[in-house]
């Protein structure tokens, strides 16, 4: 057995996803200790490492300096993730935004990358299919009892994935 296969066996999750979960609650124990696990957006403390999101105070992607502005440490805030992806959401001009041509990959259910098996009790699962150095990983649970709650399932793994960069249900308007 591959030692990326002992990784994945043993974490008994995908070993990048493992690591990138360490990250995440190794910052929130810093964020923490520093009292800065207060939402940039609503001001509420950040209760869990899963709820905290690394936000962008103004938006990098599209700027006139991308480069700058993401790495800025001064435009760097946190937030729940729900209230990070929502800004994104409701930001205007949003439909005129490259993403858009996301929305062509909405499956038959309605929702970007949740299908059905008829054959199970809860029929919904939801399915991304990440490429990297090359190797194509096919990331698929299921056992969802509807479709929004699977694209919701979908949403949180794209994020955990793809960081910003996740083009979510949320984020399409789907849910
Ligand atoms: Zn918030």
């Amino acid at each position: 057995m591959s030692k990326q296969r002992s990784k994945d066996e043993q974490l008994k999750c995908d070993f990048s996803t493992a690591n990138g979960r360490l990250k995440k609650i190794i910052l929130f124990d810093l964020v923490k200790k520093l009292n800065l696990d207060i939402c940039y957006r609503c001001n509420n403390k950040i209760c869990s490492f899963d709820e905290l999101s690394v936000d962008h105070k103004l938006d990098w992607l599209h700027s006139d300096d991308p480069i700058t502005l993401f790495y800025d440490l001064n435009n760097i805030a946190f937030s729940h993730l729900d209230c990070n992806v929502k800004s994104r959401k409701y930001k205007k001009g949003v439909n005129n935004h490259p993403r858009k041509r996301h929305l062509n990959v909405r499956t038959k259910s309605g929702y970007k990358g949740v299908h059905v098996d008829s054959r199970m009790n809860k029929p919904y699962f939801f399915k991304i299919t990440m490429s990297k150095d090359g190797k194509t990983k096919v990331f698929r649970t299921g056992g969802f009892a509807t479709p929004e709650e699977a694209a919701r399932g979908y949403d949180e793994q794209a994020v955990l994935l793809f960081g910003e960069k996740a083009v979510t249900n949320l984020v399409l308007g789907l849910i």
